[in-house]
């Protein structure tokens, strides 16, 4: 049986946008790197970061309920939001960065602005809501966040969830007009096409084990 030994500095398992991202950051940061990336599937993307399979939200806590839970005594704890919106931030500015330097194509291609909107009901969920969007508005990262209860207004953003409404059942949404929808398979698709400059990737390689040699590699 003959084997190829390929020899390379980092070795990436998985050709989604961790891989591509983590490749490209190592690109950048390390060029005399080699890198080699090994996907089980034909296609890169082909798995959570095809954009069919995922809900392309930029993550930021405009509109992730989980990221502000409410706490036993009745009050909202925003700080996750904040550490979440923070993160986000980052990764927009090493896209930017990538843009600039010709590694990522037209922004257009992979993000795009899309209002966030987080949307419950009942005396509970609309006090829930209120109190959210108290707290969230106050931060720099948050501001111009919209608390709407009015049902008039509700209807003019949201036509199909007002259609035959019975608003005796009192709604509010937390708005935010400048979202983003981000194309994660297209973003991954232009990062890995910039790590196989410098490396490889490998489609149909499924890795079953991986060993520690006695020589530390
Ligand atoms: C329903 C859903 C909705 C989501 N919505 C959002 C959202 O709105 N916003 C957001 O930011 N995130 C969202 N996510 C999360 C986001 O899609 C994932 O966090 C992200 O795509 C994960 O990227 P990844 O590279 O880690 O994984 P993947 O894109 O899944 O890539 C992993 C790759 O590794 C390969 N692989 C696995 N094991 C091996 C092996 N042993 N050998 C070779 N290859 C292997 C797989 O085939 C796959 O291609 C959502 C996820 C889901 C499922």
């Amino acid at each position: 049986m003959s084997q190829t030994v390929i020899k390379t500095d980092v070795a990436l398992i998985g050709a989604g946008i961790m891989s591509a991202t983590l490749g490209a950051l190592i690109r950048r940061l390390e060029p005399t790197w080699s890198v080699s990336v090994f996907e089980r599937l034909d296609a890169a993307a082909a798995e959570s970061s095809d954009p069919w399979n995922n809900a392309g939200t930029g993550h930021s806590a405009l509109c992730e309920l989980n990221y502000t839970p409410q706490t036993a005594d009745g009050d909202v704890d925003i700080s996750k939001a904040l550490s979440i919106n923070e993160q986000f931030q980052v990764s927009r500015q090493f896209w930017a960065h990538a843009v600039d330097n010709g590694f990522l194509g037209n922004p257009k291609e992979f993000i795009n602005p899309i209002p966030h909107v987080s949307f419950t009901h009942g005396a509970d969920g609309v006090e829930y809501l209120r109190k959210r969007h108290a707290k969230l508005s106050a931060q720099t990262l948050f501001e111009g966040m919209e608390y709407i209860t009015d049902p008039g207004e509700f209807s003019d953003r949201l036509p199909l969830m007002a259609a035959g409404r019975d608003f005796s059942d009192p709604v509010a949404l937390n708005w935010f007009t400048d979202g983003t929808d981000v194309d994660f398979g297209a973003l991954t698709q232009q990062l890995l096409n910039y790590v196989g400059q410098a490396g490889d990737v490998y489609f149909g390689h499924d890795v079953t084990n991986l060993t520690k040699q006695s020589d530390g590699s």
